[in-house]
C-alpha cells in the first residue's frame, strides 16, 4: 500500500463534511478530491488537510462533544455504535498527532465493529 492511499483509507474514516470544500491554498485541491483518489497534489496538502481536521479534536477536548452514558438495557448494536464514534475521534487526535501507526490500528478496530454490526443486522432479518 501506498503512503497516499494509506491516508486516503484513514481520511475515509473520518467523516468531516465540512472538509468536503476545504482547499489546498497552493494546488488547489479540494479534501474531497483527495478522499476520492487518494493523492495528495503536492507536499503542502496533508498538512494543510491535517489542520482542518484539528478544530473538530479541540471541540472535543473542550468537553462541547458530550458522550454521554450508555443505557443499561442498551442493545449491543447501539454498544458497538457508540463504541464506533469514540473510536472515529480517537482516530482524528492520532491523524492530528501523526501517529499513523496508532491511526492503523484504530482504523482497523472500527473495521471490526463495523463488520460485527453488519452480521448482526443480518440476524436479525
Ligand atoms: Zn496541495
Amino acid at each position: 500500500m501506498s503512503m497516499d492511499s494509506f491516508f486516503g483509507s484513514l481520511f475515509d474514516m473520518v467523516e468531516n463534511n465540512n472538509s468536503e470544500v476545504d482547499r489546498c491554498p497552493r494546488c488547489g485541491i479540494t479534501f474531497g478530491d483527495f478522499k476520492s483518489t487518494g493523492l495528495l497534489g503536492c507536499s503542502y496538502c496533508y498538512e494543510h488537510f491535517s489542520k482542518s481536521l484539528i478544530p473538530t479534536i479541540k471541540r472535543v477536548q473542550g468537553g462541547l462533544v458530550h458522550v454521554g452514558k450508555i443505557p443499561m438495557n442498551a442493545s449491543k448494536e447501539v454498544v458497538s455504535k457508540r463504541k464506533i464514534d469514540e473510536l472515529k475521534i480517537r482516530l482524528r487526535e492520532l491523524i492530528a498527532l501523526e501517529d499513523f501507526e496508532g491511526a492503523a490500528v484504530v482504523r482497523d478496530e472500527i473495521n471490526v465493529l463495523k463488520k460485527n454490526l453488519e452480521v448482526g443486522e443480518q440476524n436479525a432479518e
